[in-house]
């Protein structure tokens, strides 16, 4: 390219003329032409324009960040606190108060960054691709790299990767909601528009963002990145909203609602304590905030967010991308889970294993998609060349077809759908490459295999100039349109039956079905349409095409019916290859399967009554997932269903989890989705609902650790000025506690791994309130335990003539050393932890104590500790008093675990 013509395609992209641009003048002014880009120009433009992303939305800087770490009502109980001791002249208090707010408020800091960026990484993993002509070489990009003058292929699902001037379109639809808000689908055309037409009539553009919903098309690039019109208006089409679900959301009304109930207490406290016992005002009310100050949860907020994220980026591990944090927490809840079957149950890895013709039975044998196997009739090999009609059929199974094999590295790979990819293997096995097929035999048009028609058409011209048009597709489809069979004495009537027949035993064996059909006729109009493949041709041959189940799939089916949730096969595929399918993975084994025929005779409420007793429903239409998924959500299910292509959007939209699948998937999908499959195994279901499930039990388990040791310390000083004993803590104290255990040892919880059993109980029950009978059980008992403990050994130590100091010394460590233990329970809300794996296997959990150890061991040997915190050293014995209050605790909470487990009551509380 000149140096003249990059300038033309530099400045004519700076031009916003695009739509008002005929094609001659769009190639020239590109640079480009029908072959596209060469990679070496593409190279050039792409070093010129750089890639083609918007930048990311704008970030809140890091100081504000900081400062909106304090933005939360229980953190403003606590500064107003500080404030108030600060006035009175308790410059300790304040300083430990203060102390305790900025050591949450960095953990928040650091956590949400740490959370942040893992969310990042998840978004980048949902970078769409682009398919792109260079060098007149169809390829797959990804879709940063596209350039101006760049030919794009767009098909139905895709997102438009950059702003296209388009040049050929069929049926094309696109669904610009984004950027002109009309919901509608809009036709496009090739045609100019005037200069001032506004967004939303120009008919011959395709904008970046935007969904196509139907049909096909080819489109110059003319604008990548900010130049685009979604990038003018600077919207990026985030993939996950904010950090923000129900529960959390739950949970931040249930802090604010403590932090009142907090402070009304405090009130009656302080009036308890001056008019009851006639404490003095002043000593009342520091202990007042101090009790304020360990009541209230500060590190709540910032570690449910932490958890949370956590659980998002372990799940992005394991391929299940969430694309709304909501989904995370449903996950737990799923009860019923609808899968595909083609490359979600089964590997997608498609062999053609038989050939029915109308004469003959021919078996195919060769592994994957390499060109090489034998073809044999009735056991013994012979020569394909021989037989004209099987010859016919593959040579329409490879013009038919949108896929191509490739060779990388020795070993044979699909682009494209796999099932077109075993015919073009097929072909090879044959000697009919595709390249050559297609040049001999030029394709005119053609009708796109989609799920709802079921069936591919093209168009083609013989080598003797003459029309024919392929078809191939579900034979009961196929079989519709034929009048004749072809034999090798040429055309004769079509016998149905022996179709059928065929068809049925194919499918019993689990294979895959395809028919192929062929007339030699010319369109009636222009090009290819529906009236064209209504009827009249002849019926060329059955194949079927093997794909084997996952391996991994039969496990993870099994994992799901233990841990209670039902798994529903939902596939396009015909009903006997389904069963056969379904009995290799235990899904629908002794229950019958229904077709999406049956199921369109069926009102919404026979679908009710049957939903739950049938596993397979087979030929289902896209359209019939979204009753589906309606008429199990009416049963009080909670459902997840799989999808990928356009028509399974409002099913997945509509599902509690829409999955999207991530490699076959198309955008438009992904888009309605609330989690991508990554590698669209159905495994990586059931392990992201494993996971879903173990990120709900360390919220309930960080919870479950941090209100009773809030609890816990309240108890001691309330029961101290109830009963009018010598205070066991002083305020200065409590909030030395407060400061040293608050957050950093329940932030160990987040880190907490699934419990092995977790995927052996029944699921949640939907909207179940996070804070049960079981909680507020809980919270009482470990509140009483501790402050028996510490207050006991204050009670006892002074009784036995130990100074205040040595007593309160003591009662300080006796509540940091329970806390210490507790948090050891807390990693199994139910289960013992009385084990090597349950002692020691959460590593944080380990370095948390740890830290609060040497804290402790500061706390009471450091001379300015003693000055500041009025502390003193303890001796060995008493040491071991001090473990034994905290052990009081943790032999407390493993008896009460113990009794729960064996009482009707376990599966309430455990879940
Ligand atoms: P699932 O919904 O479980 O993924 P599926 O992939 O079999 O199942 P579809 O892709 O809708 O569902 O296919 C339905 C039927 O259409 C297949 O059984 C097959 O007969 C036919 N079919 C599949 N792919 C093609 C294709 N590329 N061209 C023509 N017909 C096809």
């Amino acid at each position: 390219m000149t140096d003249d013509g990059n300038k033309t395609a530099g400045q004519a992209t700076q031009k916003q003329d695009w739509h008002a641009v005929n094609h001659e003048d769009l190639e020239r002014r590109l640079s480009t032409g029908s072959a596209g880009l060469a990679e070496t120009e593409a190279a050039r433009r792409l070093a010129e324009y750089g890639f083609n992303r918007l930048a990311p939305p704008k970030r809140q800087g890091p100081l504000l960040r900081f400062v909106l770490q304090f933005h939360n009502i229980l953190l403003y109980v606590m500064l107003g606190a500080a404030l108030i001791t600060a006035l009175l002249g308790h410059w300790v208090d304040t300083a430990v108060l203060f102390g305790a707010v900025l050591i949450n408020a960095i953990i928040g800091f650091i956590q949400e960054g740490k959370a942040e960026a893992a969310l990042d990484s998840i978004r980048s993993l949902l970078s769409a691709h682009a398919t792109v002509l260079r060098d007149g070489v169809r390829r797959e990009i990804d879709a940063a790299e596209l350039v101006p003058g760049d030919i794009v292929l767009l098909a139905s699902g895709d997102r438009v990767p950059a702003d296209l001037r388009l040049i050929e379109v069929k049926d094309l639809k696109v669904e610009e909601a984004t950027l002109t808000g009309e919901s509608m689908p809009a036709s496009k055309t090739t045609d100019a528009v005037d200069l001032d037409a506004s967004l939303g009539d120009r008919h011959g553009m395709a904008y970046s963002g935007t969904l196509v919903v139907y049909g096909q098309a080819r489109g110059i690039v003319v604008a990548t990145a900010g130049d685009t019109e979604l990038g003018r208006i600077n919207q990026m089409l985030s993939s996950i909203r904010n950090l923000s679900t129900p529960l959390l959301r739950q949970v931040d009304r249930f802090g604010r609602m403590l932090a009142l109930v907090i402070l009304a207490f405090c009130a009656l406290t302080f009036l308890l304590g001056t008019g009851l016992r006639g404490l003095p005002a002043a000593d009342m009310f520091m202990m007042v905030v101090a009790l304020a100050a360990s009541a209230i949860p500060e590190g709540l907020p910032a570690l449910m967010t932490v958890t949370l994220a956590l659980g998002v980026q372990r799940m992005a591990r394991r391929n299940a991308i969430i694309r709304r944090l909501p989904a995370v927490e449903t996950l737990g809840s799923v009860t019923v889970i609808c899968s595909d079957k083609t490359g979600t149950l089964t590997r997608n890895e498609m062999t053609v294993q038989r050939v029915v013709c109308a004469d003959q039975i021919f078996d195919v044998d060769g592994v994957g998609y390499a060109p090489q196997g034998n073809v044999s009739i009735a056991e013994s090999v012979v020569d394909p060349a021989q037989y004209s009609v099987l010859n016919l059929a593959v040579r329409a199974g490879v013009l038919c077809n949108d896929g191509r094999l490739r060779q990388i590295d020795g070993q044979w790979h699909i682009e494209g759908d796999p099932t077109e990819g075993a015919l073009l293997a097929l072909g090879g096995k044959l000697g009919l490459t595709q390249d050559e097929s297609n040049a001999a035999w030029p394709r005119q048009d053609s009708i796109p295999f989609e799920s709802e028609h079921r069936f591919m058409a093209t168009l083609h011209k013989d080598t003797e100039a003459q029309p024919w048009i392929f078809v191939k597709g579900a034979p009961e489809r196929i079989l519709d349109m034929c009048s004749q069979q072809l034999g090798h004495e040429g055309n004769q009537p079509l016998d149905a039956d022996y179709w059928r027949r065929m068809a049925t035993d194919i499918a019993a064996r689990g294979w895959r079905l395809l028919a192929f059909a062929c007339k030699q006729d010319a369109p009636s109009g222009k090009g290819l349409d529906f009236t064209d493949v209504e009827s009249g041709y002849s019926m060329l041959a059955l194949v079927g095409i093997i794909d084997p189940p996952r391996e991994e799939a039969i496990q993870a089916v099994a994992e799901c019916h233990r841990a209670g949730i039902q798994v529903k096969m939902i596939t396009g595929d015909h009903a006997e290859t389904a069963k056969a399918i379904g009995a290799l993975l235990d899904i629908g084994v002794g229950k019958p399967a229904i077709t999406g025929a049956e199921l369109a005779l069926m009102d919404d409420a026979a679908l009710r009554r049957i939903v739950m007793e049938v596993d397979i429903f087979a030929r289902a239409s896209p359209e019939q997932k979204l009753r589906l998924v309606q008429a199990l959500q009416e049963d009080g299910q909670v459902v997840a269903m799989t999808g990928d292509g356009v028509n399974d959007a409002p099913a997945l939209k509509r599902a509690d989890v829409g999955v999207a699948m991530g490699l076959k998937g198309t955008e438009v999908a992904k888009e309605a989705s609330d989690m991508v499959l990554a590698d669209d195994n159905f495994a990586t279901i059931a392990s992201a609902v494993r996971e879903g499930r173990a990120v709900y039990d360390n919220l309930k388990k960080f919870i479950l650790f941090m209100l009773p040791t809030n609890g816990g310390e309240s108890l001691i000083v309330l029961t101290a000025i109830l009963f009018g004993l010598t205070l066991p803590l002083t305020p200065v104290q409590v909030l030395w506690i407060n400061m040293v255990t608050a957050g950093a040892l329940g932030l160990a919880l987040a880190f907490e791994p699934a419990e092995r059993g977790i995927m052996q109980r029944r699921p949640r029950p939907p909207g179940e309130a996070l804070l049960s009978g079981f909680f507020v059980w809980r919270v009482c008992l470990i509140s009483v335990l501790m402050a028996t403990g510490a207050l006991g050994l204050f009670l006892w130590e002074l009784e036995h003539g130990a100074s205040l100091e040595t007593a309160r010394t003591m009662a300080v460590n006796a509540v940091v050393a329970a806390e210490m233990f507790y948090l050891i329970n807390s990693r199994y809300i139910l289960g013992s932890v009385l084990n090597r794996e349950g002692l020691l296997g959460n590593r944080y959990v380990l370095l948390a104590i740890a830290a609060c150890a040497c804290l402790q061991v500061i706390y009471t040997y450091l001379p300015v500790m003693h000055d500041i915190f009025g502390s003193v050293g303890l001796t060995p014995e008493q040491w071991l008093k001090v473990l034994g209050a905290g052990l009081l605790v943790f032999v407390g909470a493993e008896l009460e675990k113990r009794l729960i487990r064996n009482t009707r009551f376990a599966s309430a509380a455990q879940r």
